[in-house]
């Protein structure tokens, strides 16, 4: 299983869980390879089977060469989970510009694409793969919109939401379900990168559970997609959002 973005939050909860369920994990990351060596050792010194590879998947070389690695590393590939994603600090349309919206749509849905075509390549019973699963991790902003804060980020989102069901339905043929995950909520660093860290105290009350979510309530959902015990399932999402 290569896991884009799973050397913090989300995906390093997710490369956890896949290797307790016996995934060999490929633990990309983009700068900070420390945390990503540290996903790796705590899944080597429990007896699994994981490498980190650099890549920023916002690059279609570094795409290029992640799959590669991946090959060389671990062999056949089965499941890609596009996991990584950014935004940045909160502002209305009025004050973005060309240059934030440019990052924000190469890293949340080019990449995505790219990551996509290179494990259908891989995987796809037409290219003489063995079939597999993509899960993409979206947001309930794509739903929601995320008005004043993000919506440059929740219509990346959009996109990848779009993008889950035609891919699904451009792969049902050869072997390969596509899904989503769409959390929302979830202790990470993702929030102070947006500029408020305490994010989730201030809007707790609104969230139907009254509290915020684990990196390792969104993996459940994520594993559940990229294993067998879904295998009707394609071009589906679930929310892990508390109820909201
Ligand atoms: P996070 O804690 O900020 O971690 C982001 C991860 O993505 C890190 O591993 C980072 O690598 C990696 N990354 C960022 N840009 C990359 C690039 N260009 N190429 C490769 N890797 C890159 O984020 P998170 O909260 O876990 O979010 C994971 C996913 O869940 C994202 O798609 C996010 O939109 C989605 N999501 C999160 C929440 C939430 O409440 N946390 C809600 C809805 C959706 P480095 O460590 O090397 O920087």
């Amino acid at each position: 299983m290569l896991i884009t973005g799973a050397s913090r939050g989300i995906g390093a909860a997710t490369a956890l869980l896949a290797a307790e369920q016996r995934f060999a994990v490929a633990v990309n990351y983009h700068q900070n390879k420390a945390a990503a060596d540290k996903v790796v050792a705590e899944i080597i010194s429990a007896g699994g089977t994981a490498v980190a590879i650099q890549a920023d998947i916002s690059k279609e070389e570094d795409v290029i060469r992640l799959f590669s690695e991946t090959d060389r590393l671990l062999g056949n590939l089965s499941s890609l989970v596009n996991n990584a994603g950014i935004l940045e600090r909160q502002m209305r349309l009025e004050d973005m510009d060309a240059a934030r919206l440019q990052r924000i749509f190469t890293a949340n849905i080019t990449g995505q694409f790219l990551c996509a075509r290179e494990a259908i390549k891989r995987m796809s019973l037409k290219h003489g793969g063995q079939g597999g699963t993509i899960v993409n991790v979206s947001s309930i902003a794509a739903r929601t919109g995320a008005p004043n804060e993000y919506i440059d980020y929740a219509a990346s989102k959009g996109a990848l939401d779009a993008f889950t069901i035609g891919l699904s339905k451009e792969l049902a043929k050869e072997g390969i379900r596509v899904n989503a995950v769409r959390p929302a909520f979830i202790y990470t660093d993702i929030h102070a990168a947006g500029g408020e860290p305490g994010r989730i105290e201030r809007i707790k009350d609104s969230i139907p559970l009254k509290r915020g979510g684990t990196v390792r309530e969104v993996a459940e959902a994520i594993l559940w997609l990229a294993s067998e015990k879904s295998s009707y399932s394609t071009g589906t999402f679930i929310d892990v959002t508390g109820g909201k």
